[in-house]
């Protein structure tokens, strides 16, 4: 069958210093990383970032300028791709247009030359996986694009890889395509056990799919976290812009006392120390999720005062953007989950603006890696 065996605590990829250069520029600065055999592990980062680069120099598809990598304790930096065990999901599919989708499934379990009968019954099985038993005799061009995909996941799992790689796979469907094929595939992946590195650019894809993503920019490891890690305890501003939605503040590092002690348009923020990146007297660049901004009336227990100057409606919740004299008429948006925000905060009211601590972060605002 395709189930094999479940241990997690065995490292399946691990990559040490992994330099990749193109002419004098650096795609990939000397990566470390390890992938633990069953993890879904998703790279995450803007485009040109070293993604893709990344995930080829794991498959095999471009040589490391130095180095290594391991795949399954194995050193396999110069073993060529068909020797790795990998199976691999591209963004364009890249089926064979004039094969079956038999054929396409099968085509790595007859290049390594299983007997016949067991490729029959293994490539059924693998279209029972990704659900399209039955369409063995179409051809690719028969099927719609979602089906499409779920045919090259079948190819790249059939043949059973140590590690599924998978490049931007969805980012060819539409919107609720890509959200029920993210659920399959986290399904199927959860079933196999199969070790998977998922690369994309979608913030929202890397948080819900992944046991652990790996942020990166301008080719560097960023930081490395569960979702939830990434998410509410950022540790470099990079990530912290990145990921999610997120307004920056200007304010500055004012002392300690116990917590840190932020100096915001005039008022003081308390926050846990270890959230506050940078040296006492910095200026700081405070960043605050809109989930985390409280509106209320005008009062003593403000932090801010601001005024309403726009309302974005997103269905499930409004958006509420205001105008905050006090931080040099910077604008920052929160958000409301009821749509009485509408009526409640009209444009040009005035409103007190608190901030709940958890959602907060701080950098010195010197750091330019941004
Ligand atoms: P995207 O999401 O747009 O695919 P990415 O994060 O996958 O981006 P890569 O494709 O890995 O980024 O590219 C990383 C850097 O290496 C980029 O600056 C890119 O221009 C460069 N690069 C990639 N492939 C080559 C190549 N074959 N020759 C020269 N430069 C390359």
């Amino acid at each position: 069958t395709l189930q094999p065996d479940v241990n997690h605590t065995r490292v399946a990829v691990r990559l040490d210093g992994v330099l990749k250069r193109f002419g004098d520029a650096i795609a990939l600065h000397k990566i470390s990383l390890m992938i633990e055999e069953g993890e879904f592990i998703t790279l995450l980062g803007p485009s040109g970032c070293g993604k893709t680069t990344l995930l080829n120099l794991m498959a095999g598809f471009a040589e490391a300028d130095g180095g290594e990598i391991f795949i399954d304790g194995e050193l396999v930096t110069d073993t060529p791709p068909w020797q790795r065990e990998i199976g691999i999901v591209f963004q364009n599919y890249a089926l064979f247009p004039h094969m079956t989708v038999e054929k396409n499934v099968g085509y790595g379990l007859r290049m390594r030359g299983v007997p016949k009968a067991e490729i029959a019954e293994r490539v059924e099985q693998a279209l029972a996986l990704v659900k399209l038993a039955g369409y063995g005799h179409r051809k690719p061009r028969e099927l719609s694009g979602g089906q499409q995909q779920r045919v090259a996941l079948a190819r790249a799992l059939v043949i059973r890889p140590k590690v599924l790689l998978l490049d931007e796979p969805f980012s060819a469907l539409d919107k609720n395509l890509r959200l029920s094929m993210q659920v399959e595939l986290k399904a199927i992946q959860r079933k196999l056990g199969v070790t998977t590195v998922f690369v994309t650019h979608d913030q929202g894809e890397a948080l819900s799919m992944s046991d652990r993503v790996v942020v990166m920019s301008a080719g560097h490891v960023r930081q490395t976290g569960t979702p939830d890690e990434i998410y509410r305890r950022p540790q470099d501003p990079f990530v912290a812009g990145f990921v999610g939605d997120v307004n920056i503040l200007p304010g500055r590092y004012v002392g300690r006392d116990g917590v840190a002690m932020l100096e915001l348009g005039g008022n003081v923020l308390r926050l846990p120390a270890e959230r506050v990146h940078a040296t006492i007297g910095e200026r700081l660049d405070l960043f605050v999720r809109p989930e985390n901004i409280q509106l209320a009336a005008l009062g003593p227990h403000s932090l801010l005062s601001a005024t309403v100057i726009a309302h974005v409606f997103q269905g499930d919740h409004v958006d509420v953007h205001l105008d905050v004299p006090a931080l040099g008429n910077a604008t920052l948006f929160a958000r409301q989950s009821g749509l009485n925000a509408l009526t409640r905060w009209p444009v040009g009211s005035l409103v007190g603006v608190n901030v709940d601590d958890e959602g907060v972060c701080a950098f010195s605002a010197a750091s330019q890696d941004k």
